[in-house]
């Protein structure tokens, strides 16, 4: 297992197979809050950097996330670089997250369900594998746009069209509540099947998965992978709201001034999404359903300040709640949450 020194992270490891392939790549950035949360995504990349970078810039992530949201949970995120999946390369990847000591709690995440999180579980504790997450997701993601719709000017979502890229786990259960808030809904996924059977169970319209980008929507609710926005489609979107579920939409930090400029709202992809960890710190602290529905709604509350701060700051929404973390973990003590099993740091290479 090589471990990398990476500025600003406490352990970052590549665990290799015995050709030298990289076969898990696991990042944990920050557990002032509490032990990392964070996915665990399966899929092919170009080069184990490619890899590296996305794992790192996701565990980055999951740490603003968590404390933007007021969770008592750190940073982290975890990579299987490959397309096959077989119970070796799961295990495998359950047996370099153990080395974390519990530091790093995995969930699932594009390329990954539960069941390949309990078998992951066999070889490592804790993990979150009893309940997807994916459907509190998707309710925060529309309590986050139900906010930018208010933010623009609409009561609700009665008749706003909005383009969901993306009819996957949390896609379609967003699908679903979009269209019961009456909605136009437009799905649009790169397997169009999936579209094309959500379209026909809910009523939704399948829209082609290269032009949803630049279609004229009310919200553009991006539930795919990250990276959406770039400096290359940045000028073609002609939506007036963005606010889904895929995590890292911003290809860049700066992209944010670009939305700002053209002012398209931006409930910023970390704080919008944030429902799931949300429900998955209430299962650890054994709170009932109830309690979690309740305080993924309250994400709506969260997109509203964050809307309101940043226009009265002449900010962008990202920075508001970037300082917003900042602050959060400037303000914490250490190693506190539900189930920090030591009290130890783990070593920082
Ligand atoms: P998923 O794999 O179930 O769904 C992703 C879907 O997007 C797939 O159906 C895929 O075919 C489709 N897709 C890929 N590229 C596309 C494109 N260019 N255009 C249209 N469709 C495309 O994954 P998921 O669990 O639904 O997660 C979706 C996103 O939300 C990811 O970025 C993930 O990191 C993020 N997220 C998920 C959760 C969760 O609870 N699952 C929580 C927070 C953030």
């Amino acid at each position: 297992m090589e471990e990398l020194s990476v500025n600003g992270f406490e352990r970052v490891v590549v665990d290799r197979d015995p050709a030298g392939t990289a076969r898990s790549i696991i990042a944990v950035h920050d557990t002032r809050l509490g032990p990392a949360l964070g996915g665990v995504r399966m899929r092919p990349y170009p080069s184990e950097d490619d890899a590296v970078a996305e794992c790192l810039s996701l565990a980055r992530a999951m740490t603003v996330k968590a404390a933007a949201a007021g969770l008592d949970l750190g940073g982290g995120w975890s990579i299987i670089p490959a397309s096959e999946k077989t119970p070796e390369r799961l295990l495998a990847h359950g047996r370099a997250i153990a080395t974390f000591g519990g530091r790093f709690i995995p969930v699932n995440d594009v390329g990954t369900d539960q069941a390949d999180l309990r078998k992951i579980g066999e070889v490592t504790s804790p993990v979150c594998a009893q309940d997807d997450p994916s459907p509190w997701t998707a309710l925060g993601v529309a309590a986050g746009i139900k906010a930018c719709a208010r933010f623009s000017g609409h009561p609700d979502l009665k008749g706003l069209r909005i383009g969901v890229q993306g009819a996957g786990h949390v896609g379609s259960a967003l699908v679903r509540l979009l269209v019961e808030d009456g909605a136009d809904v437009v799905v649009s996924d790169v397997i169009e099947d999936r579209a094309t059977s959500l379209a026909t169970e809910t009523g939704a319209t399948v829209a082609d998965a290269d032009t949803l980008l630049t279609s004229e929507l009310d919200v553009l609710a991006p539930c795919a992978l990250g990276e959406v926005i770039t400096p290359e489609t940045v000028g073609g979107l002609r939506c007036r709201i963005i606010a889904g579920g895929a995590n890292n939409l911003l290809a860049s930090p700066e992209l944010a001034e670009d939305l700002r400029e053209r002012r398209i709202v931006y409930a910023p992809d970390f704080c919008v999404n944030s429902g799931g960890v949300i429900f998955l710190q209430e299962q650890i602290l054994g709170h009932t359903d109830e309690s979690a529905h309740k305080r993924v709604l309250a994400v709506e509350g969260v997109i509203a300040d964050l809307l309101a701060r940043a226009e009265s700051r002449g900010v962008t929404t990202t920075k508001a709640a970037h300082d917003l973390a900042q602050a959060r973990l400037e303000a914490s003590t250490g190693i506190q949450g539900p189930t920090a099993s030591s009290s130890e740091k783990p070593a920082v290479p």
